[in-house]
């Protein structure tokens, strides 16, 4: 299981399916990426089986967009499937999500979220994650996702990609892991270094319950208060 994103000037899905190449060590079932198109929609493709099933869908019909996030899943929620496939979005396609880890408390969250008119596709728990933010999507991702990272109980490594602010990605961890690549106006995230050596060796090496902000201008890591984070830059010498 393992979690890329990127932001930069490079098409995405290339960029993500390399990344995603460099985890499948850590093993899965499925894979599947969701990128910001160039009319600002997120287009997301996904499917059960191997890295080389989603290429083959990437190369029938290519998504051109250079903002993007991408996930090898090993289920522990629905069985391998394409439907179980992350990235798993909101109703309205607005929202999407790559997760690692399991949500505890994602049937209380479920039926909470049915009740509030809320339905769901899959058999996943991560998919309460795409609604959370939605719930509280009031014109500011990082607001949403914070309050909805609050209701979270359990294990998570997550990266958030929304249309309505398309020139931004959102990731937050807590007990899985997760890492910032720091490139010349490119950033990256991932599960692990290797990931991303092919483009950086800038570093920033995440703790728990913190918040990467980035668009095109930069990297922002907050807390759970939303106040800034200052990190050192790791800088990688060895070779994956
Ligand atoms: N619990 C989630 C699922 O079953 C994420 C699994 C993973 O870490 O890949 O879909």
């Amino acid at each position: 299981c393992g979690i890329v994103g990127y932001l930069g000037k490079k098409q995405a899905t290339t960029v993500l399916v390399d990344g995603l190449s460099k985890l499948e060590y850590r093993g899965y079932d499925s894979a599947g990426v969701a990128v910001i198109t160039e009319d600002g929609s997120i287009d997301v493709t996904k499917c059960k089986g191997r890295l080389a099933n989603l290429e083959g869908k990437l190369e029938v019909t290519p998504v051109h967009g250079n903002i993007g996030i991408g996930h090898t899943r090993w289920a522990t929620h629905g069985e391998p499937s394409d439907v179980n496939s992350h990235p798993h979005s909101n109703a309205n396609g607005t929202i999407s999500v790559v997760h690692n880890g399991i949500i505890e408390n994602y049937i209380q969250l479920r039926e909470w979220l049915t009740e509030e008119g809320y339905s769901f596709k899959s058999e996943t728990d991560t998919e309460v994650i795409p609604n959370l933010v939605d719930y509280y999507y009031n014109g500011d991702l990082v607001e949403a996702v914070m309050n909805a990272v609050k209701k979270l109980e359990g294990s998570y490594a997550i990266g958030v990609v929304c249309s309505n602010e398309p020139g931004k990605l959102v990731a937050v961890r807590k007990d899985s892991p997760l890492i910032v690549g720091l490139g010349d106006g490119e950033y990256f995230i991932a599960s692990d270094i290797p990931a991303v050596l092919n483009y950086t060796r800038d570093i920033y090496l995440l703790e728990d319950k913190e918040f990467v902000v980035m668009d095109e201008s930069g990297v922002t890591l907050l807390d759970l208060e939303g106040n800034k984070v200052e990190k050192e830059v790791y800088h990688v010498t060895w070779d994956a």
